[in-house]
């Protein structure tokens, strides 16, 4: 039986009720919702079923618990949760603009997260993991990033498996020894799931379908493209599968790549056609903006089952 392990941020996230720029003016808030992308992957793997545990650090403060009660609650192995207690844990401020985009304040660097180091405790728990999920937003600071390639080298050398997000944001693109750290785990990745344009970071090729054979013809073994409300699709070296998406109402898209990825990881490991995965994927990055709050939209198995019932294939 699999067991999927992620290593990264864990914070809280406050949202803004109300659309506009930034947060110069006093604006009515909602949260502290658990978050982190990290922390909503591994909550939505276990809200499956799944066996899986996070590696990261929280301040001993209401905000880390917020998280590890959510995530144990979830079914989420938190043995590798650090509680710091002279250390903070993070937050995000996030408010959305009348454009769609997003304003963020973050205070992550300044937090206990801001540094993940393994212990001989977290080693051994990296050691009954079967598959690593790395997200490109983990990759923030240099203890974290040699963290996550530790546990890359270790599963990959024991057998299993392992999955890339990239999820990335122009600000931490820019950090130093970060796009080696991406080629690096790239080049260990079985399953790439980058989101429409991220593709073309990781490919000389120009087109969708060229950058795809390229990455494949490096090695990589099934790759997802996720195009937010126009759905996704599925590569590996014999199959194509592009799925329109599932019609919700979207009232907050923060975590749909995240529960994504989850759902697709977890039914992946269990061997199921790919057109399979993808559905359940499909279900569940939608049922994910349903909500307000990053990590609230997460689904059980027959929560998925019910949506792919009532709407059949997307
Ligand atoms: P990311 O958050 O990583 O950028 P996306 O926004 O592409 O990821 O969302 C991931 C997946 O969630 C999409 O591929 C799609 O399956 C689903 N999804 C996202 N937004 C919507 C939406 N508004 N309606 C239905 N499904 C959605």
């Amino acid at each position: 039986m699999s067991k999927i392990l992620t290593i990264g941020e864990i914070l809280v996230e406050i949202v803004a009720t109300n659309r506009g720029n930034g947060f110069r003016e006093a604006v009515p808030l909602i949260g502290p919702f658990p978050s982190g992308a990290p922390a909503i992957f591994i909550d939505q793997v276990g809200k499956l079923g799944q066996e899986c545990a996070i590696i990261s650090r929280v301040g001993d403060d209401d905000f880390g618990w917020v998280n590890i009660n959510r995530l144990t609650e979830d079914g989420v192995d938190v043995s590798g949760i650090e509680v710091l207690a002279m250390g903070t844990t993070g937050s995000a401020f996030v408010r959305y603009r009348e454009d769609g985009g997003r304003n963020f304040v973050f205070n992550i660097r300044n937090s206990a997260c801001g540094e993940i180091e393994l212990s001989d405790k977290t080693l051994a728990l990296i050691d009954t993991c079967t598959h690593m999920h790395v997200m490109g937003t983990a990759l923030y600071a240099p203890s974290v990033v040699t963290s996550i390639l530790t546990a890359v080298e270790r599963i990959k050398a024991a057998g299993g498996t392992v999955s890339f997000d990239p999820n990335l944001r122009p600000e931490i693109l820019d950090s130093p020894g970060m796009r080696e750290a991406l080629q690096t785990v790239l080049s260990k990745t079985d399953l790439f799931m980058p989101s429409g344009e991220e593709l073309f970071l990781f490919a000389e090729a120009k087109t969708e379908k060229e950058a795809v054979a390229e990455l494949l013809a490096k090695g990589i073994k099934a790759i997802v493209v996720k195009r937010g409300d126009k759905g996704a699709s599925y590569f590996d070296k014999d199959t194509q599968v592009d799925l329109s998406s599932y019609k919700v109402e979207e009232i907050d898209p923060t975590g749909a790549g995240d529960c994504f990825g989850a759902t697709f990881v977890t039914f992946w490991l269990k061997g199921m056609h790919p057109a399979e995965v993808l559905r359940y994927a499909n279900a569940s990055g939608a049922r994910a903006v349903t909500k307000a709050g990053p990590m609230e939209g997460a689904s059980t198995r027959a929560e998925l089952d019910a949506l792919i019932q009532a709407q059949g294939n997307a």
